[in-house]
């Protein structure tokens, strides 16, 4: 098999050993002679998993007392209620959000079924090619919800939005890529398909004594406490996800950790940009001061090049850097799993390509 170098932006990249892991767990899980995907999610080796899985996570982002970690279903789209109707208090609810693209603006329309909803700030204008700085949050709402990074317009908060009212981040395509402080959060939420594992499961990292206090009636599935009270396991885990993300996590805990991976992130993305600044055939999209290092948005500076930069790209065996279609263009994915020799490879194509064309 000859490699192909994964830029897809979701469901994406995970690391080589991951999906062996993962593929060998199907037909033989635990030397069980049983696949992990046909055992009781109340087995003793599927227990573990669960365990394993929500302990790495309290590991890596330094989680501290008082959090509980949830590996539930209906993907960050059902998070965007679900948070929503945790949170926000029956009477009189309110909320603050941040508008900085498609996943925010999908927050906001399920929160006001909820309440009465204050977009503080939003980069609309602009086509959300940038992270809003001017803004103030309220002090009598009952939360702030962001967007940390903007997967499709390739944006990300460089500093974190901290609140003095409680704060909900869906992190779904930057967690566990840099350093956050869990403290500083009533909730976060993320899909796992965009640096944790397949599609299937969200995860949410929730502070325990704030749930409770919304007086609503919260369907018993949409209830964090209820999945509290059974640790994770109320009804029947998706339980393929949650072993594949356990393996990505135990993976990135041998890396070294969320410190380590950063950094390289940090390389990954210097690398790509500085080549989008330097070739003169490439634009970014995103303001530079508002770069996410997950997701790297670009255009060419000639459209008429189009076919011959793809039919160059598509050569080199790379894969996945169609531009979203609210943006165009290009935009390379470079998540944990990508390793620097293969931003190295789209680099070299797009040196290549500027000597052949410019
Ligand atoms: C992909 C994505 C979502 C949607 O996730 P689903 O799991 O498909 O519901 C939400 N927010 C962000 C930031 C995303 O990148």
């Amino acid at each position: 098999m000859s490699k192909v170098y994964n830029f897809s932006a979701g469901p994406c990249i995970l690391p080589q050993e991951v999906i062996k892991k993962a593929a060998d767990a199907v037909l033989n899980f635990n030397n069980l002679n049983l696949s992990l995907i046909e055992i009781s999610h109340r087995s003793k080796d599927f227990v573990e998993v669960m365990e394993n899985a929500r302990a790495l996570v309290k590991e890596l982002l330094n989680v501290p007392d008082g959090y509980q970690v949830l590996f539930l279903q209906g993907g960050a789209s059902l998070g965007f209620y679900m948070s929503a109707l945790n949170f926000m208090k029956k009477e009189n609810g309110s909320a603050a959000y941040i508008n900085t693209g498609v996943w925010a603006s999908k927050a906001i329309k399920e929160a006001k079924r909820l309440g009465d909803i204050n977009v503080i700030a939003s980069s609309e204008d602009k086509n959300f090619s940038y992270i809003p700085t001017d803004y103030t949050v309220p002090t009598d709402v009952d939360y702030l919800h962001y967007t940390s990074n903007n997967t499709i317009y390739g944006t990300q908060f460089q500093e974190l939005p901290k609140a003095e009212v409680p704060v909900i981040c869906d992190m779904s395509s930057d967690i566990f890529s840099r350093e956050i402080n869990v403290a500083d959060f009533a909730l976060i939420y993320a899909g796992a398909q965009k640096n944790m594992g397949p599609a299937g499961t969200t995860l949410y990292i929730v502070k325990e004594e704030l749930l409770g206090k919304t007086g609503r009636d919260i369907p018993t599935m949409l209830d964090f406490t209820t999945h509290i009270k059974k640790d994770s396991m109320f009804n029947t885990p998706p339980v393929f996800p949650i072993y594949v993300s356990m393996l990505t996590l135990e993976w990135l805990k041998n890396l070294g950790g969320v410190s380590v991976i950063e950094k390289i992130n940090n390389q990954k993305a210097a690398l790509l940009y500085n080549e989008i600044d330097r070739n003169s055939l490439f634009k970014g999209v995103a303001e530079k001061d508002s770069r996410s290092k997950m997701n790297v948005t670009f255009v060419l500076t000639n459209e008429a090049l189009q076919p011959q930069f793809d039919e160059m790209w598509q050569a080199a065996n790379i894969s996945g850097i169609k531009g979203h279609r609210s943006v165009g263009g290009y935009r390379a994915s470079i998540y944990n799993a990508m390793p620097i020799e293969s931003v190295q490879v789209l680099v070299d194509v797009m040196k290549e390509f500027e000597q052949k064309y410019a």
